[in-house]
């Protein structure tokens, strides 16, 4: 429990310092509250089942692994598989818009037409759970050490919120994503337009839409969610991969448009 607090603290005063600065930015929508407050207890339910879970899982099988790092190479390990973990990232986000049963699990983050800052938070249990139990035969046999995979998901949480915000970073934002996938490159993945489609799946590090050509940049406003969003509410998000409804799950993006 205690590593739960102590994981959780850096990213709770993140949330905090973005979620002032978004009221600054911008005017907030009317049901701004009640909005976070779903996303977030999504988040913490999230939190709370699986770091005991797959969270301790994927702890125990980096301290079983059999590779060991000799001293002079510790960081350099450490650098590749902070790396690999993202390049996994990347791979696995790909894969949930390019598999119709991934993507019913994904679009519950997908529909959120409100993004801010709690949009980070607003992931199915199950997305989380796969993700983790494929990631487990990278961490076996790269060797991730405990400190490196805590370093990687602490950035990533960190970094998530960062780009789900509403900052708008204006001229400054291609300085961010020249390392790191910025507010604009995640705001255009969200987006409802056709064109944006397929685009911009990194994590934390922009490097791999570069390498992958999913890099993609447009000046125009943006409309995030998908057609027939369900309402907002902890159940219907917790029921949506669940529901036969041709305006989520179906709809599809890049099954709909025949992109990839
Ligand atoms: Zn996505
Ligand atoms: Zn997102």
């Amino acid at each position: 429990m205690d590593d739960l607090i102590l994981r959780l603290a850096p990213a709770s005063l993140w949330l905090a310092i973005l979620w002032c600065v978004e009221t600054f930015v911008g005017a907030p929508a009317p049901n701004r509250f009640r909005h976070g407050f779903v996303n977030l207890s999504l988040a913490a339910i999230n939190g709370v089942l699986l770091f005991f879970t797959f969270g301790a899982l994927s702890i125990w099988v980096c301290t079983v692994s059999p590779v060991v790092t000799e001293s002079p190479f510790v960081f350099l390990h450490s650098v590749a598989c902070f790396f690999a973990l993202d390049l996994f990232s990347y791979c696995w986000h790909r894969l949930n818009h390019s598999v119709p049963a991934l993507w019913r699990i994904h679009s519950v983050h997908h529909s959120d037409a409100q993004m801010d800052v709690t949009t980070a938070g607003r992931f199915h249990a199950l997305e989380i759970a796969i993700g983790a139990l494929l990631r487990l035969p990278v961490l076996y046999a790269l060797g991730v050490s405990t400190i490196t995979l805590v370093a990687y998901e602490t950035t990533l949480v960190l970094v998530s919120m960062f780009h789900h915000s509403k900052l708008n970073l204006g001229v400054y934002d291609w300085h961010f994503r020249l390392i790191t996938a910025s507010p604009l490159m995640h705001s255009i993945h969200h987006s409802c337009d056709p064109r944006d489609y397929g685009s911009n799946f990194s994590s934390v590090l922009s490097l791999w839409d570069r390498v992958f050509s999913t890099l993609r940049l447009t000046e125009r406003p943006l409309k995030h969610g998908l057609e027939g969003s369900c309402p907002e509410s902890l159940g219907s998000l917790v029921a949506r991969p669940f529901v036969a409804d041709p305006n989520s799950a179906d709809n599809h993006p890049m099954h709909r448009s025949g992109g990839g």
